[in-house]
């Protein structure tokens, strides 16, 4: 890819603010009362605003700023048979332990009416491309290498699977995580085959699992039973990427992991190092981890240095949920402290998560984080001299 050229290639993790005309045209969409042929008028505009502010910003791979999805999961419904899309106040109401998951919500200031979530309601089936109709739209606009975005094959088995609904169409998590990995690789064969330059799986719950020891569970996956001993599921995670990913070359592969982007509340937000991932992640094949690092929530790189050892990193350099924006010494500062770790030829530099994760809740306005992805270019260009 012609990033490659150049060293600190500078790139979003995925998604932009909505435009208000895009909030309410999904909010419609949703609710029957607008057309998908009227919603992508609305959408095609905003997609193609979030590329220019992109490349005014200086940006060596963009994405499509996830403008036409609800949120960077919960989309798929749309795409496929045997899921449906619910909101986690219904969800409230199909779930056993309904104390449990309303505290969840409370406890990490969720709003249960305005997020939804996707849900196994029968077999699943890749109806229609995932994100190969977004990534050639995008495609057609822009002659920059694309980073393409997906839910990770751990947390769309995980939060789909609510046993009170699944359990006909599959007994355990695990048998739909066979089917999870089927269309994902469907998914990957046909963005390689359309010259995606770079697909990045979303897998935020792993540090979920290690940070809570199974005491409370995100919203995301909240109708799961808890567990104490995390290594299963990890294992599970590790498992489910590697049969994604297998024999597949010619298209960069990432996994992306945060700690939770859904509040500007970071004290609501998860904490701890990557460290009791370290194992899990050593055995990934993946390509590169886009991690976050700018919020010291994340702890330091000394965690997981060995793990790096052969891959990419994506280090995250900017707080997209603060509207201080960093200036590019901070970031130079920061990717020279990766280079301890990793070196130039195999670091990226980007925001900790994206700007708007979840679409009725952008984190910043579209100023800022264009002001914030500005920083970064420039922090690379002074690298590269
Ligand atoms: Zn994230």
């Amino acid at each position: 890819m012609t990033s490659r050229q150049k060293l600190f290639p500078v790139t979003m993790v995925g998604s932009w603010p909505r435009p208000p005309d895009v909030m309410r045209a999904l909010r419609q969409k949703h609710e029957g009362t607008l057309s998908e042929a009227a919603f992508n008028q609305v959408a095609d505009e905003a997609v193609v605003e979030a590329l220019r502010a992109q490349e005014a910003s200086g940006l060596d791979l963009v994405t499509d700023g996830e403008q036409r999805r609800d949120n960077f999961y919960s989309f798929v419904a749309e795409k496929m048979d045997g899921v449906r899309l619910t909101t986690l106040a219904e969800m409230l109401n199909i779930v056993e332990d309904k104390a449990r998951f309303e505290r969840i919500l409370q406890t990490l200031d969720v709003p249960a009416f305005s997020m939804k979530t996707a849900m196994c309601v029968g077999k699943v089936r890749r109806r229609s491309p995932l994100a190969l109709d977004d990534y050639r739209f995008l495609r057609a606009h822009t002659r920059s290498p694309i980073k393409v975005t997906l839910p990770g094959p751990y947390l769309l088995t995980r939060s789909m699977w609510v046993k009170e609904v699944s359990r006909d169409a599959y007994h355990t998590k695990e048998d739909l995580g066979k089917d999870v990995v089927r269309i994902l690789r469907e998914e990957v064969q046909a963005l390689k085959n359309g010259g995606a330059d770079f697909i990045q799986f979303d897998e935020p719950v792993l540090t979920e699992l290690v940070f809570t020891q199974g005491q409370t569970l995100t919203f995301m996956c909240a109708a799961l039973a808890a567990r104490r001993d995390p290594s299963e599921e990890l294992e599970f995670a590790t498992q489910l990427m590697n049969q994604v990913t297998k024999g597949t070359s010619g298209v960069r592969i990432g996994v992306h992991i945060c700690r939770g982007n859904w509040s500007q509340n970071e004290k609501v937000l998860l904490s701890g190092s990557y460290r009791p991932l370290a194992s899990y992640l050593e055995r990934m094949n993946v390509d590169q981890f886009v991690l976050e690092f700018a919020t010291p929530r994340a702890g330091g790189l000394e965690a997981i240095g060995d793990v790096l050892d052969g891959k990419e990193l994506g280090l995250g350099v900017v707080n997209p949920r603060i509207s201080e924006v960093e200036t590019p010494q901070q970031i130079v500062r920061r990717a020279k402290e990766a280079m301890l770790y990793v070196p130039a030829e195999r670091l990226f530099l980007n925001p900790d998560c994206g700007f708007g994760t979840f679409a009725q809740r952008p984190l910043n306005t579209a100023r800022i984080a264009a002001a914030k992805l500005a920083s970064i270019s420039q922090a690379a260009s002074i690298l590269r001299a």
